[in-house]
């Protein structure tokens, strides 16, 4: 067979850092191994190739009449296009670029209507749990299942639907939002978004898409799945930090007051007789991006979209569930191990699997990995302590930087670690790393790692 022409074999899209050697507390060197791409996925090389063949053009957007500052303006607002197009948004929708996923669940927060209730899942990520302020939130139990997932927020939206016994019944009831994860940032796994969309719309009530973890992995089309807005950050997609999107429908963005008060989101602003002064805000987009843009970080976003699209996501997912495969299979191998899964361990998953290991502190088995191996994972409760509580089936101390105490033998450690890769990551990585994890557990680590000062040290 032609090895070429199987996405599994297909090369891994070129990256940053690929080269990179790290020295190894046993002596000698070896290449990085960066299998932390849930919190930051290394750059593109292509994307970084535009940016340094943009960057001596750039000049101010939206305000400069100069030759490169309408070029600046046309990336600019071209990079609007290409992610709504990335995203396959409907007629009418619009992208507000932000920083970040962070950034745009709190601009979305900002844009509520006043007596709108928010719907949210214990498991979510900080950033999708903690935006809302707690008042107006309702949080829903763990589900450990798809199905689950479907009947508690089936339920928790008929609770407040307008009911014959009720006294309100015939009032209509305010609005609502249900904000939910594409994939976990911890367990990896996939969530029945299509499904909890139309439950949702079902109820009278809007639901956000938080695609951080998604997007990086699977196409994700907002029409087909029918949300009202999706969230991502640029670092997760393979672009530089320090952009985001929130992509969706206008009409409550609109309303809203603007999130940053200041230039690019005035009209006209005029001192009234009073002494005050009157304002006019722009419409959206611009009414939510006041202040200078990051321009670059939005190019490179727009960038990222295309370099996938034209990758392919058939191929991409095809590669990445292959390394899913291995590490699932490697780990498995390991009794010691326990990886953590809200719908069973062979649920649907994206590129990131959290474990722990009997008779480890998590910390210090990551602290091996890195030292001893050149490989680069994470550890502690990922900005999801709730759900993270729950699939340890206890609550964690504080954990501070370097995690928990020492697990004793027969008890696992009280945070996880996590491993996590993409469409940069070569097989020896995977290799590698599953190769270190089962000599660890049969050799202990060849280093004694304590906690000192807050950081792991040999
Ligand atoms: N949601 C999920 C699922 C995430 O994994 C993350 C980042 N770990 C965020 C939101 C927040 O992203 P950012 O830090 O880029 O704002």
């Amino acid at each position: 067979a032609d090895a070429g022409s199987d996405p599994c074999c297909a090369e891994p899209l070129p990256v940053l850092g690929r080269d990179v050697t790290v020295p190894l507390v046993t002596g000698g060197e070896v290449t990085y191994a960066a299998l932390d791409y849930a919190a930051s996925a290394p750059a593109l090389q292509r994307v970084w190739d535009d940016v340094a063949a943009y960057a001596p053009y750039y000049g101010s957007v939206h305000r400069g009449a100069g030759y490169l500052s309408q070029l600046s303006t046309d990336l600019f607002e071209n990079s609007r296009v290409t992610v709504a197009d990335f995203l396959d948004c409907r007629e009418g929708d619009q992208v507000v670029f932000t920083r970040s996923t962070t950034d745009s669940l709190n601009l979305l927060a900002s844009a509520l209507p006043a007596d709108c209730r928010v719907f949210v899942f214990e498991t979510e990520h900080h950033a999708s749990l903690l935006p809302w302020g707690d008042t107006r939130v309702t949080y829903l139990n763990a589900p450990r299942t798809h199905a689950e997932a479907v009947r508690t927020l089936e339920q928790a939206l008929a609770d407040r639907d307008p009911s014959p016994r009720s006294s309100s019944w015939g009032e209509p009831v305010g609005p609502a939002l249900v904000c939910v994860t594409g994939a976990s940032n911890v367990t990896g796994e996939l969530w029945p978004v299509k499904e909890l969309a139309e439950v949702a719309h079902a109820h009278g009530a809007r639901i956000v898409l938080d695609a951080a973890q998604l997007a990086p992995h699977h196409a994700v089309s907002v029409r087909d799945l029918d949300v009202d807005w999706v969230a991502f950050s640029g670092h997760k997609l393979y672009a530089p930090f320090g952009s985001g999107v929130l992509a969706g429908r206008a009409d409550w963005l609109q309303e809203a007051e603007p999130y940053l008060a200041g230039g690019g989101a005035s009209r006209t602003v005029a001192r009234r007789a009073d002494g005050g002064v009157d304002v006019e805000w722009h419409t959206t987009p611009a009414r939510h991006e006041a202040g200078s843009p990051n321009v670059i970080g939005v190019y490179s976003i727009a960038s990222a979209c295309k370099a996938l699209t034209e990758a392919g996501f058939e191929n991409l997912v095809a590669r990445e569930q292959h390394l899913v495969d291995r590490v699932r299979e490697g780990l498995a191998a390991v009794p010691e191990v326990k990886v953590l899964s809200l719908f069973g361990e062979d649920a649907p998953r994206v590129g990131v699997i959290s474990f722990v290991v009997e008779g480890w502190n998590s910390s210090h088995f990551a602290a091996a990995l890195s030292a001893e191996y050149g490989i680069g994972v994470r550890d502690g409760l990922f900005c999801a302590h709730p759900l993270v509580r729950t699939l340890l089936g206890s609550a964690p101390q504080d954990p501070g930087e370097c995690g928990a105490p020492e697990a004793r033998p027969g008890e696992v450690s009280l945070n996880a670690i996590r491993v996590s890769f993409g469409a940069g990551t070569p097989d020896e990585h995977v290799e590698r790393f599953v190769g270190a994890v089962k000599e660890l557990v049969r050799e202990g680590a060849k280093w004694q790692y304590r906690t000192e000062d807050g950081r792991c040290v040999p």
